[in-house]
């Protein structure tokens, strides 16, 4: 029965100051009586983390490879971050990519539909080389927030025409619905969505030379990673997170321009289904146009087509 305790391994690595504390916050809730010289210990369904004064950790038990990936992969970053004992680290500034990510080849990610009553949310990765990001920014592509609905659909189009390889996904309402029921926020749903396409994107490309993967930030990264590690999801190595990502790097920008793209295609389906134009975002004449389409097709088609967890449900009462 040898061969059996092969299969539970154990790896260590040697990180930086600046990583321990930042695995001491992301462990917190977790830890256990560690070892005499130990900093922590700490328990996760993956393995059993041990981190001592030198930088050692230790991860031990079924699957170690999968835990030591979450913080393997941050390790070629430069941080020049003095954490204070009294303080918690700012986990922000080490997630930040190198000065010289921007200008290289890199993958951006980006979702769409999260702020909006009717329609999914849907996200998108993309890789774009180095020799194409002049071409893009003449293109004119930046945040899709900022671009109207006509533009989306020409960019899109200009973007499929350069043949830049991405992945798309969509979570339709009812699924969204139904994940909401059994309790995840929306922001795991973000974190879910972005590293399934970026997972995706990854398997697509096969090895090509890139700088690394560049996600819009929307929560702290620990956050990020505790979501997806509870779904079995590892970040991949060399990624990185910054907020309003889209104005510094042109393959966030163009993943936010294909996300948009991809909800306002499924915008116009609901459209057809329901017999009116769709209104986007959540405002007050959002309200009134669920009252509209109640009256037409009944409640029941609510969570196939919009976020029924959105205070707009209950707003569109007053209309009825
Ligand atoms: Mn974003």
């Amino acid at each position: 029965m040898k061969g059996r305790f092969l299969l539970l391994g154990q790896i260590s690595h040697t990180f930086t100051k600046e990583m321990i504390d930042k695995m001491t916050y992301f462990y917190e809730d977790n830890t256990e009586r560690g070892p005499q010289g130990a900093i922590f210990r700490a328990r996760t369904d993956n393995a059993v983390i041990t981190a001592y004064r030198s930088g050692k950790v230790l991860f031990q038990g079924k699957n170690p490879a999968e835990e030591a990936a979450i913080w393997i992969g941050f390790t070629n970053e430069t941080t020049e971050q003095v954490t204070s004992k009294e303080s918690k680290p700012q986990t922000k500034k080490s997630f930040h990519p190198p000065s010289n990510f921007y200008t290289n080849s890199h993958i951006g990610s980006d979702e769409s539909g999260t702020g909006d009553y009717f329609g999914p949310v849907t996200a998108a990765a993309v890789y774009v080389e180095a020799s194409q990001i002049d071409t893009l920014k003449k293109l004119g592509i930046q945040d899709s927030k900022a671009i109207n609905d006509h533009t989306i659909i020409k960019l899109a189009t200009k973007i499929a025409e350069m043949k830049i390889p991405y992945s798309s996904m969509v979570i339709p309402n009812d699924k969204y619905n139904e994940f909401q029921r059994k309790g995840w926020t929306q922001g795991k749903m973000k974190a879910m969505i972005h590293q399934g396409v970026i997972d995706s994107l990854l398997n697509k490309l096969g090895p090509v030379h890139s700088a690394g993967i560049l996600i819009d930030q929307f929560c702290q990264p620990p956050v990020f990673i505790n979501h997806i590690s509870r779904e079995g999801k590892t970040l991949a190595p060399n990624t990185y997170f910054i907020t309003k990502a889209e104005t510094h790097s042109i393959a966030v920008a163009t993943a936010s321009v294909i996300a948009r793209y991809r909800f306002i295609t499924e915008m116009d389906k609901i459209s057809d289904m329901v017999g009116m134009p769709i209104l986007k975002g959540a405002s007050n004449k959002v309200d009134q146009q669920i009252a509209q389409i109640i009256e037409r097709h009944g409640r029941e088609i609510l969570p196939n087509i919009a976020k029924v967890h959105f205070a707009n449900t209950e707003k569109a009462e007053k209309y009825l």
